[in-house]
Order: C-alpha cells, then structure tokens, then sequence
C-alpha cells in the first residue's frame, strides 16, 4: 500500500524527486538538562522539550523513511537516543570546554558508545581540528576507523554574546585543517555545513583530498544566504564530479520540522537528477560509513 502511495506521489510531482532511503549525517540529541528553546527560524518553530525533540524526530525519520542518523550530542543524551530507536548512530559532540579524558574516549569507542566524533565544535572555542588538543583523538579515530564530523563555515547571529566568546567566522574555513588531512591520511572526515561561506574552499580540498567528504547541515533550512550557498556549493560540486561525496544532513537541532525542509529543498533543486539525489540522500552516505547489506 505504501509503495502505491509513493508511485502516485511521484507520478504526480514528477520524475526528478527521489524516495529512496536516508541516511541522515547530521542531527542533535539533548537531555532535559542541555535542551533549549531555540527562537522560530525560517519560519520554523522550536520544540519545547528534548521529550519533544526526541519524539518529533523519530516521527519524522519513520515518515520520511530515514535509515540511520548519526545523532550528536553528550554522552548521556547519546544514551537516550540510541536507546529509543536503533535507527540512531552515536556521534560525540564536544560542547564542554573539554574533551573527555582519552582513555574514556578509547573506551566508548570500544564499547559502541561513540562510534562517530562529531559534531566537533572547536570553532566555537576559538580553535580547529588542527589544534594540538585534537591530535591525539583524532589518532585514535584514524586507528579505529571513526568517522569525524568537523564544523566548518559560519554559525548563528551573536553567537560570541550568547556562549562562544571565542567564537569567530574565520575559524570555519576549511583551508585552516590541511595539515590533518595530510597527517591522518586514513581518517573519515566530513565537513559538516559543508564549509557553508567557505564553500569554494570546501570544493579545492575535496578534489586535492579525495577522502574528504561534506554534508550539507544545516544549509537547506536555516536561511535565505545559508540555502544561497548550498546551492552554489552542490552546482559546483557537480560540475567538478566531487558529488559523490556529499551527503544529506538535516542538522535539525531543536526543530524537527526542518528535517521536513531539507528533503524539500533538496528534492526541489531542478539541476540534480533523481540518481544524484539519491546518492546526497542516501549511497554516499552508506559508502562513508561502510553500512553493508
Ligand atoms: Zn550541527
């Protein structure tokens, strides 16, 4: 029944949308304790408690056919997420001022706990991932085949005032981490927003890194200059054939209702054909992770 509902879908909106599977790279869990009220954007409103969150977003993977979502956030919300569905792969995020201690890193990796770092916020804390503080854990995830998901680009207005003093715009160019790329040549990184204003350098690094992969965050919803650069981003990347390696990620943080939005805006974009659709939605995705079935 389904399937015939999903056919009649299609053949009325046309031959360019995809609805295949999902694989989400880039969603946030909270606890009662680290949620907050975020203000409407884009006409989106906020959920008003991680119990809402939590369900809205199971809500929307189930309706939406979302296979996995790698879901960042502390170690305790990480627990509650992947305990309400299975669906949710663990991302570490570290909006502490400090990581936690790299024994214990070692050990969630060991245990499945953390089985992606990310989203790393060091931007946020004035730095980047070339960081000497950096350097060991990101060993450990060459050494364990641990996906990273690394901040880049812009974030959201006064963000300085409002928790990140040392936050600055500059630190979200992807230039500034060449150096990791050239010294963990195995390392699974993705670039998370996809270098959102520093989309141009995103695109040099993917073609002199071709390990290096992109999701698209939180480009699609957010803003009228954030879908701006999306777009030029995915025009170029597939005129430069680095399409292959972006993925679809909603970063849907407290609005669930922008997971919505994503997958509108990308299945709007009349310049992607259904099969390179298919590949940001989905393939590109279970490439990087190395799902098999
Ligand atoms: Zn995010």
């Amino acid at each position: 029944m389904r399937k015939i509902i999903l056919l009649l879908i299609f053949i009325t909106i046309g031959s360019e949308i995809s609805f295949g599977q999902i694989i989400d790279m880039h969603m946030h869990s909270y606890t009662e304790k680290t949620f907050w009220v975020g203000t409407a954007r884009n006409g989106l409103a906020s959920s008003k408690t991680a119990k809402e969150t939590l369900e809205q977003t199971i809500q929307k993977m189930n309706q939406y056919n979302i296979e996995f979502a790698v879901v960042c956030g502390s170690i305790e919300s990480l627990e509650v997420y992947t305990k309400a569905d299975k669906r949710f792969i663990p991302g570490y995020q570290d909006s502490e001022e400090t990581l936690v201690p790299l024994k214990q890193f070692e050990e969630y990796i060991k245990s499945g706990k953390i089985k992606v770092f990310g989203e790393v916020m060091a931007v946020y804390k004035g730095k980047t991932l070339a960081d000497p503080s950096y350097q060991p854990y990101l060993a450990i995830c060459e050494k364990y085949g641990i996906p990273v998901g690394y901040h880049s680009g812009g974030s959201f207005p006064n963000a300085q005032n409002l928790g990140w003093p040392n936050y600055r715009i500059k630190f979200g160019d992807p230039f500034l981490i060449e150096d990791v790329l050239v010294k963990y040549p195995k390392l699974k990184l993705y670039l998370m927003h996809a270098g959102e204003n520093f989309y141009e350098n995103t695109l040099r690094m993917m073609d002199g890194y071709p390990n290096l992969y992109a999701d698209l965050g939180v480009e699609m919803w957010l803003h009228p200059m954030t879908k701006d650069f999306a777009i030029k981003f995915l025009k170029s990347a597939k005129e430069y054939r680095v399409l292959d390696r972006v993925m679809f990620g909603s970063d849907q943080m407290v609005w669930p209702e922008a997971i919505t939005n994503s997958i509108d805006f990308l299945n709007a974009l009349d310049f992607l054909t259904k099969e390179e659709k298919e590949m940001i939605f989905y393939k590109n995705a279970k490439k990087f992770l190395g799902i098999k079935n």
